[in-house]
């Protein structure tokens, strides 16, 4: 199976794929391209991953949030679920760090209390 991102690469079946959730690691089994690194995990494993998750308290429910941008000025808000702002104690007061991960994700993360 070649690798639906980049077209080149030969997809290798791997067990070893790394997805952390709440500064939990879990491994899973999946595909990974050899051409930048791309890692597809199975569909099972990434249930599984997410039953486990939630076992333990990591995420609420829904695992993935959607929510809308709005335009503010010149830049963009994200509000924070109520239900998120809760699990997480935020109070809207904290310093966070925002970092760029590939061409679609943002991980953002609370600084200090
Ligand atoms: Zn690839």
């Amino acid at each position: 199976m070649k690798c639906p991102v980049c077209g080149k690469g030969e997809l290798a079946k791997v067990d070893d794929i790394l997805s952390e959730v709440g500064g939990f690691a879990f491994v899973e089994r999946g595909h990974r391209c050899p051409v930048r690194g791309e890692e597809f995990i199975d569909q099972a494993d990434s249930d599984r991953t997410v039953k486990v998750a939630r076992r333990l308290g990591l995420w609420g429910e829904p695992m993935k949030l959607h929510r809308k941008l709005s335009p503010s000025g010149r830049g963009v808000v994200l509000r924070i679920p109520e239900d998120l702002r809760k699990s997480m104690n935020l109070k809207g007061s904290e310093t966070i760090s925002l970092a760029k991960v590939g061409k679609k994700r943002i991980l953002l993360e609370v600084q200090s209390p």
